[in-house]
């Protein structure tokens, strides 16, 4: 059974998301606080697949919860929802850590299929690595340049370094990977990584790109295998200097 944690201070809102998330099949928990959150997500005695993450917490907010969790090796897919008219909120979350976004007030459908939607590309990333029988199917790592990305565990090892991955960092990579020395735009990673589409601000994706380069270039700042397709998106380059 699905499991989620729905992190959420007013309790008419968290009552109401626990009622029909639970009408839809899930198994549901709620934390009132982001210490409450913290608490059961850092103690990992419960197994969650999803977190619902309020921003606006007594305490410590929705941002400080969501890069405890990923500083504390919790990578479960996490929805996180802000304010209405705040993209600062969004990119603040994405940079946190988060999977995806949803504002508030939202339409509860629309949260049933986000959720849908981050289970989807968790199994989709899950079965990917699993496969690995034909030469063209993904395998479940990816070696480059002294660095290895294994999709299944989500890490990066670079030397002895080890980086976790969160789900969405992952899947970037391996959209990116995918289309090895090819121009992908940025339009396309939000539809097909985030499964977003509109006119969804394409700017959390620079701040993925960002952080990756972090974990993979010597020079983040000269990057060799992400480079910046001016006026369209990235190229991944596995092996620089070699093409
Ligand atoms: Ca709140």
């Amino acid at each position: 059974m699905t499991r989620v944690l729905v992190v959420e201070d007013e309790q008419h809102l968290a009552e109401g998301l626990r009622f029909n998330l639970e009408a839809e099949g899930y198994e549901v928990q709620v934390a009132d606080s982001g210490e409450a959150a913290l608490g059961v997500l850092l103690a990992g005695a419960q197994r969650f697949d999803v977190v619902i993450l309020d921003i606006m917490l007594p305490g410590v907010d929705g941002f400080h919860v969501m890069s405890e969790m990923r500083l504390g090796g919790q990578f479960i897919p996490t929805l996180m929802l802000t304010a209405r008219g705040r993209p600062d909120d969004v990119l603040r979350g994405f940079a946190a850590g988060a999977d995806d976004y949803l504002t508030k007030p939202f339409d509860l459908s629309i949260l049933i299929a986000r959720i849908h939607g981050l289970l989807r590309r968790r199994d989709w990333l899950l079965s990917s690595t699993n496969r690995g029988s034909g030469p063209t199917d993904e395998r479940d790592t990816f070696t480059f340049d002294g660095k290895t990305v294994s999709f299944d565990t989500l890490e990066l090892r670079v030397g002895d370094r080890v980086f976790p991955l969160t789900l969405m960092e992952a899947n970037l990579l391996r959209y990116l990977i995918r289309y090895e020395g090819k121009p992908v735009s940025r339009k396309s990673m939000l539809e097909e990584v985030w499964a977003l589409h509109e006119d969804t601000d394409t700017r959390p994706i620079d701040n993925f790109i960002v952080r990756l380069r972090r974990y993979i270039e010597d020079d983040p700042k000269r990057p060799r295998h992400l480079l910046t397709v001016r006026g369209i998106g990235y190229r991944f380059i596995a092996a620089p200097g070699l093409d």
